[in-house]
């Protein structure tokens, strides 16, 4: 008897996680299906998508680009259903058609999807780290009230979460911190004084990676690893202090766990997503990734530096905003998001990016009630882009 196909949906599939997340499942027909597909803009990518994999539920956000993916869907032949808006995108996360869901929407955007599919109890492949840094409790209390399976998808979560016994209760006994690898990004060894004229290509033309444009800003100025920090605090629930960040720019070692007895273990591979992806799909087993092997006969140096507060001065809020009270990552979260998309529209310098960030959580210190919804930190967000988009009208006077 041949097991059943693990029904999947993948929530941002023509990002940079969701080609390479079909990458991997074009791989085992046998294991995957894909049921339900969702984009943004890239109508064209998505219509291609379809005819490939044939899902039955596709999701634009509206009835423009909706009616364009049907005619071309009927002209094709193909019999998937186009569905419209955020509340679509929630009701796919949570269909009792779906075993899986991968969350590869950038940004906040994905907040409301993930958390459906966490009540719902789905296996839930994390990649959209911004919607736990705005979630953090409430998401953490979502996935353990749904009894989802939360599988970390960022490389550095992924590494941290490959290097832990399957058993999440002695987690806390076992680990005395973490440390996170950061490739350093394109400017590593740059001249903090020359940063202020950096162009959007050359934030987002990352060494090692290959990445949507959100998150290559974001290994520029480090704030993405900033977000993974906080990742961390809610993935693997530790104390601040108990993560911490090193560069290693050849991006080989993916992350590192130091046990209490000292014992420092670590994954390598690679830099390649359809690793962690792989992992995610196929946990608790392995499967072929695609990913091409480490040849440790052509291995060069791996070397390691501590990160720069001068030239990285966004990493620290991370640490800043865990401990500030809580919603105060969610407005981090929400000022990076408007400083970056205003930095690639060519409105702001790079070196503002960091401004925009401190200045609006100086002024939004956020006052949730306990226990806040969804609808609370929605509202907030709304707040903190407000606040961070007052913030870019005084820098640019
Ligand atoms: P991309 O920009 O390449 O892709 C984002 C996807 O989300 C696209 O399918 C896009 O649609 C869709 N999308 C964008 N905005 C919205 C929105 N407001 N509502 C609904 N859908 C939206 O991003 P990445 O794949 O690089 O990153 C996705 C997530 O994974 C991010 O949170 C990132 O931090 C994380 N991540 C990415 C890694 C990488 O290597 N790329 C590594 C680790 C984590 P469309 O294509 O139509 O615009």
């Amino acid at each position: 008897m041949t097991a059943a196909r693990q029904r999947l949906a993948i929530l941002g599939s023509t990002g940079s996680i969701g080609t390479s997340t079909l990458d991997v499942v074009a791989r085992h027909p046998e294991r995957f299906e894909v049921v339900g597909l969702s984009a943004q803009q890239r109508v064209a990518e998505l219509f291609a998508q379809c005819l490939r994999f044939r899902p039955r539920v596709a999701v634009l956000p509206d009835e423009a680009r909706a009616q364009e993916l049907r005619a071309r869907l009927a002209a094709a032949g193909v019999a998937t259903e186009v569905r419209v808006g955020a509340q679509a995108l929630v009701e796919l996360a949570a269909a009792d058609e779906v075993d899986s869901v991968m969350a590869a929407i950038v940004g906040a955007a994905g907040l409301a999807p993930c958390l459906a599919a966490a009540r719902a109890g789905k296996r839930l492949l994390l990649a959209n780290k911004e919607a736990l840094v705005v979630g953090g409790a409430l998401f953490m209390r979502a996935v353990h009230e749904g009894g989802a399976t939360l599988l970390p998808i960022d490389s550095e979560h992924s590494a941290i979460f490959q290097c832990l016994p399957e058993d999440r209760r002695s987690w806390r006994t076992r680990i005395a911190h973490i440390v996170l690898t950061a490739s350093g990004g394109p400017f590593r060894d740059r001249d903090p004084d020359s940063l202020h004229g950096v162009t959007p290509a050359e934030a987002v033309a990352h060494p090692n990676w290959v990445m949507g444009r959100k998150i290559s800003v974001d290994s520029a100025t480090m704030m993405n690893k900033a977000l993974e920090v906080i990742e961390a605090r809610w993935l693997f629930d530790l104390a601040p202090e108990d993560i911490r960040v090193v560069i290693h720019p050849q991006s080989i070692i993916h992350s590192m766990v130091v046990c209490r007895d000292g014992s420092v273990l670590a994954q390598l591979g690679t830099p390649d997503m359809k690793v962690p992806i792989a992992y995610g799909l196929a946990y608790p087993e392995r499967i072929e990734s695609g990913a091409e092997r480490l040849d440790f006969t052509t291995l060069k140096d791996l070397s390691f530096q501590a990160p720069d507060a001068r030239r990285f001065p966004g990493l620290q809020l991370a640490w800043d905003a865990l401990r500030a009270p809580e919603g105060t990552t969610a407005v981090l979260n929400a000022a990076n998001e408007e400083a970056v998309a205003a930095f690639l529209a060519g409105t702001i310098a790079f070196t503002a990016i960091h401004s925009v960030n401190a200045r609006t959580l100086d002024r939004l210190p956020p006052d949730l009630p306990a226990s806040a919804t969804l609808d609370d930190l929605l509202a907030l967000d709304r707040r903190a882009r407000d606040t961070a988009r007052q913030v870019m009208t005084e820098i640019a006077a």
